[in-house]
C-alpha cells in the first residue's frame, strides 16, 4: 500500500513537470498516509524520481532516519495538513503566470468560472515570507482558509485537494486562469463576477459531468 502510494507520489511530481508547472528542480508534492506524510525529496530531478526516493516525515514532522532529505518546504506540508483535515495530498509550484502574480501581492479574482474548482471566490496571496520557514507556512495557511488555493508573495502557488490527482488538477487550472488573467490585462481591465454568479456556477458544476453507473 505505502509501496504505490510511493509510486504515484513520484508519478505525480513527474507529471507536475511535464506539464511545465515547475521550472528546473523547483516545486515539491505530498500526500498523506497510514504512517504520516510523504513527501517529495529535496533537490532531485523530477526525470530521476522513484517511489523509494520519496521521504516519509515522523510525527514531528522531520525525515525518520535512513531516508533521503526532504523538501526544504516540509513544514509548509505538514502545517496545511494539520490545520485542514479534508485535505489527503497537497501540490506547490512555481508556475509562471501564478507566480508572476505573486510579485503584486495580490489576489487572483474570478475573471472566469473555473475558479470555483479552487473552492474559493478569489484566490488569495499569502503574506510573504522565506522559503523553508515557519513563518511562511503559517502564512499559506492564514491564506488559505477553507479554499484549495493560494499564491504566495514572491515565490509560487499552492494547490490541494483530497487526492494527487485533484490536487495537481487544482494546481493547472489556477495556473490557466492567472495565464487568461495576465492576457486579458493586456486589452484592459477584466470583469470580475461576483459572489452571486459564483454561486450558481456551484450549483451547475453539482450537476456537471457523466451519469453514475449504478451498482448491481
Ligand atoms: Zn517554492
Amino acid at each position: 500500500m505505502t509501496l504505490a502510494l510511493r509510486n504515484e507520489l513520484a508519478a505525480t511530481a513527474k507529471r507536475m513537470s511535464a506539464l511545465g508547472l515547475t521550472p528546473g528542480m523547483s516545486g515539491n508534492v505530498s500526500v498523506r498516509s497510514e504512517r504520516g506524510l510523504l513527501v517529495t525529496p529535496s533537490g532531485m530531478a523530477y526525470d530521476e524520481l522513484q517511489g523509494e526516493d520519496m521521504v516519509q516525515l515522523a510525527d514531528d514532522g522531520t525525515a525518520r532516519q535512513g531516508q533521503r532529505a526532504p523538501t526544504s518546504e516540509w513544514r509548509l506540508h505538514r502545517d496545511i495538513m494539520a490545520a485542514r483535515s479534508d485535505v489527503g495530498a497537497i501540490v506547490h509550484t512555481h508556475s509562471l503566470y501564478c507566480t508572476a502574480l505573486s510579485m503584486l501581492r495580490q489576489p487572483l479574482p474570478a475573471v472566469h468560472y473555473a475558479i470555483v474548482l479552487a473552492n474559493t471566490d478569489e484566490v488569495p496571496c499569502a503574506d510573504y515570507a522565506t522559503f523553508g520557514s515557519a513563518e511562511l507556512a503559517t502564512n499559506v495557511v492564514a491564506a488559505l482558509r477553507g479554499g484549495n488555493a493560494c499564491l504566495m508573495a514572491n515565490h509560487g502557488m499552492v494547490a490541494l485537494g483530497a487526492t494527487l490527482k485533484e490536487a495537481l488538477r487544482v494546481a493547472a487550472e489556477i495556473e490557466t486562469l492567472a495565464n487568461q488573467y495576465w492576457h486579458a490585462c493586456q486589452l484592459g481591465t477584466p470583469h470580475v463576477l461576483d459572489g452571486r454568479e459564483l454561486d450558481k456556477v456551484r450549483a451547475r458544476f453539482a450537476e456537471y459531468g457523466q451519469p453514475r453507473r449504478r451498482r448491481p
